[in-house]
């Protein structure tokens, strides 16, 4: 008697037994295939994890599983064990962990299999006659007949029209379905044009890396527009050369049709792409070409972690910095650190480069866990921008913008070259406010002010999504005098276009972009190299390189000065790094003008005056001091409930759970923004200087939480790493 042991997509943390198929008992079942299992009143796609001799509960109650999908597991074992360490690493309920480490396809229950994939051939001698009155069976025999080598599905539709004679023709044996033979370019020669000569130091990176087996982490910490891109083009290359495949992974922004166009000019070999914009086909038959080795470089964001590779040679994780790596709700991982995991595991080297490496990256460079590269030059004639810090206290501002800093504008566009302006705040104003009283139109779901837009005109919520038309009097003492306050993108786009009249402004914003390819129509506007302003949040920030922009200005860096979050100076010293480096990327010389009321801040004056690594340095010395990561590890529980004090009491339960010797927790407490989208939110935060402690912690204190008696009352996730404390 044997018993599966299976995963389900549900919210519990534990696995579920069933019966095998009633007439499939002696068959064999291999870990990682799919299942349809009966579970309550529906049918859902299971994930087979053991089988077992012995059930959970007594055999009576279990039901069988009612059809197997795979006869092989659809991913190749490493991957499916990477998906259960994940799962259990981040605390997440292994059913949803192990199915989002598939396409969408699979999860749905769809076969494995590639489109053309096969091709049909019809079989010579049959032993059934062809039924004479079945007239569209007729005509689709004969027309499988004349194709010798085999027709594929998709072919025949285009043909017919229609289907539906292949299930009966394979049925009487009149035509069989046989593997389309792979096509693989056997071209020997990788690469498509020759790669650039290198300089010093990007050669000594490429040497370095190259001469290394098996698995290693490299952190190349290179200064914007230095050519990492081009070092990891050259390593890929000596990967393609063994036959081996290379998963590169970019933030979620950063996946633009340029960064495939780039991979593409340079390599002869397959390249694909996948990213959550793709349709659910295009993304699972690039995974399967990834999985049987077709596709030699494999493009993708955050989930293509899980990716397999028949032949995995590299892994690279572009802007390894960048939070889009860490998935930010529901199965909260970080496919940085994954990347780690999945090299060690198969053996691989991992490159995770940056121009502003995490904190955490940089620690481990320095206790010699990683390889630390430095690429400190600008390729080409390229050399870094300068960067000075303007003063606006008391200065007159036109929607945010100060007299010199207009002046500068001026200039450099008449010198014929483009102007960045950043701005990380979409709409018109982040508020409206009454001038006779004060009041402040706020979100009656979120503890949160209501962003005023006008194009279209509206109050919006950027917390909760919620919208709502644009008031005329105040609420509290009916005043008509309602005035925006601050500037938003639209506003400092309004102003820029009364200011200059004559030149383009091109504003690059989750509005601007949010219709499909309007993004990309934008860029290429930019890249036309006619003078203009780019205006934008931090879409413009990462990655991009725009040749013609010499003066890149950064509206407000105060924002960002004094958040209450341990990681807001990181990331705030990130961000101004990563704008600043769009300035002077080729042959014009590059400015850049950061506008702030507190020019003596340390921080600006560290990141002006000597750069980010040496922020990062001292940056690393108040953790170390502070006991906060890399020197710790911290996971964060976040309840939610539609009562105030529900989600708090829910997470008391800390207090009265053992706790392990060295885990340390605090709270709960109210999140910083308590109310948001009409629930009260709570935080409890873990934390211990060991990660095998506060890994046996929560997975004793999860198990609590799902049996507490208010675990039907209140939301709650877990996040193991967080990446901010909101
Ligand atoms: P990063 O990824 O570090 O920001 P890129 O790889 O985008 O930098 O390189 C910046 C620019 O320098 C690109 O236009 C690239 O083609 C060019 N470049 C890179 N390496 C070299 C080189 N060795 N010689 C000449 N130009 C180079
Ligand atoms: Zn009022
Ligand atoms: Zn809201």
């Amino acid at each position: 008697m044997i018993f599966l042991r299976v995963a389900i997509p549900s919210p519990l943390r534990k696995l579920f037994d069933y019966l095998p198929p009633v007439k499939f008992q002696a068959r064999e079942y291999q870990p990682g295939i799919r299942l349809l299992v009966p579970f309550g009143h529906r049918t859902l796609v299971a994930i087979l994890v053991e089988v077992v001799s012995q059930a959970q509960v007594d055999s009576h109650k279990l039901k069988a599983v009612l059809e197997v999908i795979d006869d092989t597991p659809p991913q190749p074992t490493f991957i499916f064990d990477l998906a259960l360490w994940s799962a259990q690493y981040y605390q997440h309920p292994i059913g949803d962990a192990l199915l989002q480490a598939l396409p969408i396809h699979l999860r749905k229950g769809e076969k494995c299999e590639r489109v053309h994939e096969y091709l049909l051939h019809a079989i010579e001698n049959p032993e059934q006659p062809l039924n004479s009155r079945a007239k569209k069976q007729q005509e689709a025999y004969l027309l499988i007949k004349q194709h010798g080598e085999g027709i594929s599905a998709d072919a025949l539709k285009a043909e017919l029209g229609s289907i539906a004679a292949i299930k009966p023709l394979l049925e009487k044996g009149l035509i069989e379905k046989k593997h389309r033979p792979h096509i693989i370019k056997s071209s020997s020669e990788p690469l498509r044009e020759p790669g650039k000569t290198l300089n010093p130091e990007q050669l000594v990176a490429v040497e370095y890396i190259n001469a290394q087996q098996g698995y290693q982490t490299f952190l190349l910490d290179g200064i914007t527009g230095s050519g990492k891109t081009e070092v990891y083009l050259q390593v890929i290359e000596k990967v393609l050369r063994e036959g081996k495949q290379a998963l590169v992974l970019v933030p979620e922004i950063g996946l633009t049709p340029q960064t495939v166009f780039r991979f593409k000019a340079r390599f002869n070999v397959n390249v694909v792409y996948m990213h959550s914009n793709m349709s659910d086909k295009a993304r699972f038959q690039a995974w399967l070409q990834a999985r049987d080795g077709d596709a030699k470089i494999i493009i993708g964001t955050r989930s293509a972690i899980f990716t397999p590779m028949a032949h995995p040679g590299i892994i690279i994780i572009d802007e390894e910095h960048d939070q889009s790596f860490k998935q930010q709700d529901g199965y909260r991982y970080s496919a940085r650190d994954l990347s780690i995991v999945r090299g060690h595991g198969e053996n691989i080297p991992v490159i995770l480069g940056s121009a502003t490496p995490s904190l955490e990256s940089l620690q481990n460079a320095n206790l010699k866990r990683y390889h630390y590269l430095a690429l400190n030059r600008r390729a080409g004639n390229a050399v870094p921008p300068s960067v000075e810090l303007l003063d606006i206290k008391a200065c007159n501002l036109n929607a945010g913008m100060s007299e010199p800093l207009i002046e500068q504008i001026k200039i450099h566009l008449n010198d014929g070259n483009q102007v960045l302006i950043f701005l990380n705040r979409r709409g018109f104003a982040p508020s409206l406010s009454c001038h006779n009283c004060g009041w402040i139109a706020p979100c009656k779901r979120c503890d949160a002010r209501l962003t005023l837009h006008q194009k279209p005109p509206h109050l919006h919520c950027h917390h909760c999504g919620s919208q709502k038309p644009i008031p005329r009097q105040c609420h509290e003492c009916n005043s008509t005098e309602l005035t925006a306050q601050g500037t938003g993108t639209e506003r400092a786009e309004q102003a820029l276009s009364e200011l200059f009249p004559d030149f383009p402004i091109w504003r690059i914003d989750r509005d601007s972009t949010s219709r499909k390819n309007s993004m990309q129509e934008i860029i290429d506007k930019i890249n036309q190299q006619q003078p203009g302003i780019l205006l934008g949040t931090q879409m413009l920030a990462k990655g991009h390189h725009f040749a013609k922009v010499s003066l890149v200005a950064i509206l407000e860096a105060d924002s960002g000065l004094f958040s209450t979050d341990f990681r807001g100076m990181e990331r705030t010293a990130q961000l101004i790094t990563q704008v600043s480096g769009r300035a002077g990327r080729e042959e014009i010389l590059g400015q850049v003008i950061i506008q702030t009321h507190h020019p003596e801040h340390p921080l600006l004056q560290k990141l002006v005056h000597s750069g980010y690594r040496d922020f990062a340095v001292d940056e690393i010395n108040n953790r170390a001091n502070s006991d906060l990561p890399p020197f710790s590890h911290i996971a964060i529980i976040r309840a939610e409930a539609s009562n105030a004090g529900r989600a708090e009491a829910f997470l008391q339960l800390a207090q009265q759970t053992p706790t392990i010797e060295n885990v340390i927790s605090f709270g709960p407490f109210p999140a910083p923004m308590e109310k948001k989208a009409g629930v009260y939110r709570s935080h409890l935060i873990l934390q211990s200087a060991r990660r095998p402690l506060l890994q046996q912690f929560l997975s004793q204190f999860c198990l609590q939480l799902e049996h507490h008696p208010l675990a039907n009352k209140v939301r709650w996730s877990i996040d193991v790493d967080p990446y901010d404390m909101f």
